[in-house]
């Protein structure tokens, strides 16, 4: 599995950073935002070290497809009955800060539109 040294989320995929986690198997881990900006603020990420969607490639469809297969799942699991939001957020521009590829799932309180 590809990791990266100084990458705070390979480091929570290894154990060596502790995470609130919610959801782990052979593929990504799950867990709690250490900053919420709603009731509910999951992290989904792969185990292995992709620094942002730009860095995707064509042989991870099978990864890219199981994440957001599995987001409706977890969002059923929090009690987010009414619908949630995901976010990935690409690169400084897109407000991208940490360069491991997450997706965000967030929900509870009705959220503001964009
Ligand atoms: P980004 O802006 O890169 O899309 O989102 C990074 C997210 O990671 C932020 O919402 C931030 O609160 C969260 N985060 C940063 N460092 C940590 C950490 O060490 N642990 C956890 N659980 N979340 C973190
Ligand atoms: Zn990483």
């Amino acid at each position: 599995m590809s990791t990266q040294p100084d990458c705070i989320f390979c480091k929570i995929v290894a154990g060596e950073l502790p995470a609130s986690i919610v959801y782990q198997d052979a593929q990504m881990v799950v867990f709690r935002d250490i900053a919420p900006k709603a009731e509910v603020h999951l992290l989904a990420i792969p185990r292995k070290h992709i620094a942002s969607l730009d860095d995707l490639a064509a042989n991870d469809a099978e990864l890219i497809a199981h994440m957001m297969l599995k987001l409706p799942e977890l969002a059923r699991e929090q009690g987010l009955t009414d619908g949630y939001r995901t976010i990935i957020n690409t690169g400084a521009g897109g407000g991208q800060v940490v360069f491991h590829l997450h997706i965000h799932l967030l929900g509870g309180k009705r959220l503001p539109g964009f």
